[in-house]
Order: structure tokens, then C-alpha cells, then sequence
């Protein structure tokens, strides 16, 4: 997909998938203020809010207040998603080798001039092999990917390369995109459990809070089905910025590794539809194809990456 194409795909999905979350979460929202208020109406005076209008901008203000507050405090949304994702700050020696990593990121942005954003690296506890991007500016890696790479001579290159990747999920809008959409849901979910505490033990009521439930449930589907469906180009994207960024050797290599341990037993359409990431091999070759290696000493085109 050419690259203009692809923005403008991503952005129109992106702005549906926002517009379903957001209206579910309003409309589920909407019940527990409005039994919030005749339970305080036993105690206080909520006769200010004596109107429509006035009801529906209170409800307006639970249900996207949050989410604003999280999404331009970013002390605040980044300290909620380091504690969603069980991402802390890395240890004395985690921090020696993250500032190697930063210190190639940032020789890298100043040669090829691309402007970084201020990363910030967190550590998540897990032996899986991976990295995320989050937040306004968070770049973790799990425990499992820094013992991984620290077998390998080249270990700096090789986290950088993937650190370059996760930045171009900043660089790209993707983090932004995903922090709001996870923040306007926090009165979505808070609301189910709320309404669920509520009804779900008494008789006939809790089969109306079901399917309430499952109603307003099906656009929050439809947008998780919407990013998923969107998700390689998604990652295509980011893979460009990284070998921008540090040239395509390095990022080639980590893609070698993780394509050994790629596994995907299909599904059917709507589940391949569904999967986050391109085959690691299709990845390589598009890294490989877009940013050529560097003609190698003897003249000759270099045919791999060593
Ligand atoms: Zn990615």
C-alpha cells in the first residue's frame, strides 16, 4: 500500500474506531450517573442539575474527563499505563546498557536527521521476547529480549534497532492513538462492573443488564476489530522509521531472530485479518527491499545480510 494511501486508511479506521469507543462509553456511562445521583439525592441537594442539558454535559464530563486529563497530563496517563502494563524503571545496569541504546539512537537521529521524542525506557518482568511502546514516550523491554540479546556480539545495535521500531510507533501517532483509546474506556469498563454489581443477582432485571451489556459491547468489538485489521500496515509503518533511522542491517537481523520463533496457524480469513504482525520474513524482505544494504567492498551488491 503506498505509504499516502496507507495514512489516510489508518487515520479514517482510527477515527471510526475512536468515534465507536467513545459513544459506547458515553452511553454505558450514561445509566450508572444517573443512578449515581438519585443515591445522593438521599443525602445532598442535586436539584443544580435540573436539566437535560445539564445532566447529559455531567455524564459528558465522567465519561471523557478522565481521558483528557490522562491523555494531556502525560505524568499521569504514562504512570496508569507503566502500572497497566507492569513496566518499571530499569536497575543501575539496566540503565547502563539503555543509555548504549540511546546513545546509538541519538548519533543515528543526528546523522540521518530525524528528530527523536524524549524516550523514556521501562523494563516489564517476563521472558518473553519483546518490546512495547506506550504512552506519551515510554519504550520498554522485557527482561526476556535484554538476556536474549545480551548472547549476541552486537547486542547494542540489535536492541537499538528494536527500540527504533517501537519510537516509530511514537513518530507514527500510533502511541497516541492507543493511549486515548485505552483512557476513554476506563468509564466504559468501571460501568459494566458497576452496573453488573447492581443487577446482575436480581431476577428478570439482570437478563435486561445482559443484553444491555452485550449490546453496547458489539461497537467496542467492531473497533477492536477495526485496529486488529489495520494492525500490519500499522507495523510496516513503524518498521520504515526504524531502518530511516539506522539503516536496514541491524533490523533485518532482529527480524531474523524473532522469525524463528514466529508461529501462526491461520484461522480462516477474519483471523488472519486479525493478526497483529507480518510474517517476520515478509517484514525483512520489505526492510531489505526498501532500504537496499550498502554495495559490500568488492564492488558487488551484497545479496544478504550477514
Ligand atoms: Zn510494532
Amino acid at each position: 500500500m503506498c505509504s499516502f494511501v496507507g495514512f489516510l486508511a489508518i487515520s479514517l479506521v482510527r477515527a471510526i474506531n475512536l468515534l465507536l469507543a467513545c459513544v459506547s462509553s458515553w452511553i454505558v456511562t450514561l445509566p450508572v450517573v444517573s443512578f449515581s445521583l438519585g443515591a445522593l439525592s438521599y443525602f445532598y441537594d442535586v436539584s443544580a442539575i435540573n436539566n437535560d442539558i445539564v445532566f447529559l454535559s455531567l455524564v459528558s464530563l465522567v465519561t471523557f474527563g478522565p481521558a483528557i486529563i490522562s491523555f494531556f497530563i502525560f505524568p499521569i496517563g504514562n504512570w496508569i499505563m507503566d502500572h497497566q502494563l507492569g513496566c518499571r524503571r530499569p536497575s543501575k545496569r539496566e540503565s547502563d546498557l539503555l543509555n548504549q541504546i540511546r546513545t546509538t539512537l541519538l548519533a543515528a537521529s543526528k546523522k540521518n536527521n530525524i528528530r527523536l521524542p524524549n524516550i523514556i525506557f521501562r523494563i516489564q518482568d517476563t521472558r518473553e521476547t519483546n518490546a512495547y511502546a506506550y504512552g506519551s514516550n515510554r519504550v520498554a523491554f522485557t527482561t526476556g529480549m535484554l538476556r536474549e540479546y545480551a548472547k549476541t556480539e552486537n547486542q547494542i545495535e540489535l536492541l537499538a534497532a528494536v527500540a527504533a521500531h517501537e519510537i516509530g510507533h511514537h513518530k507514527n501517532g500510533d502511541c497516541a492513538f492507543w493511549a486515548f483509546g485505552n483512557y476513554v474506556l476506563f468509564p466504559y469498563k468501571a460501568s459494566i462492573y458497576i452496573l453488573n454489581m447492581l443487577f446482575s443477582w436480581l431476577p428478570l432485571i439482570s437478563y435486561v443488564n445482559l443484553a444491555f451489556i452485550n449490546l453496547i459491547n458489539i461497537p467496542v468489538h467492531v473497533a477492536n476489530f477495526l485496529d486488529r485489521s489495520i494492525s500490519q500496515f500499522v507495523e510496516y509503518r513503524a518498521d520504515n522509521v526504524a531502518a530511516r533511522l539506522l539503516g536496514a542491517k541491524h533490523f533485518a537481523d532482529v527480524l531474523n531472530s524473532f522469525a524463528m520463533a514466529d508461529e501462526w496457524s491461520g484461522g480462516g480469513v477474519l483471523a488472519s485479518m486479525q493478526r497483529s504482525h507480518p510474517a517476520s520474513e515478509l517484514r525483512r524482505d520489505k526492510v531489505l527491499k526498501d532500504f537496499p544494504p550498502a554495495p559490500s567492498s568488492d564492488g558487488l551488491a551484497a545479496q544478504t545480510v550477514q
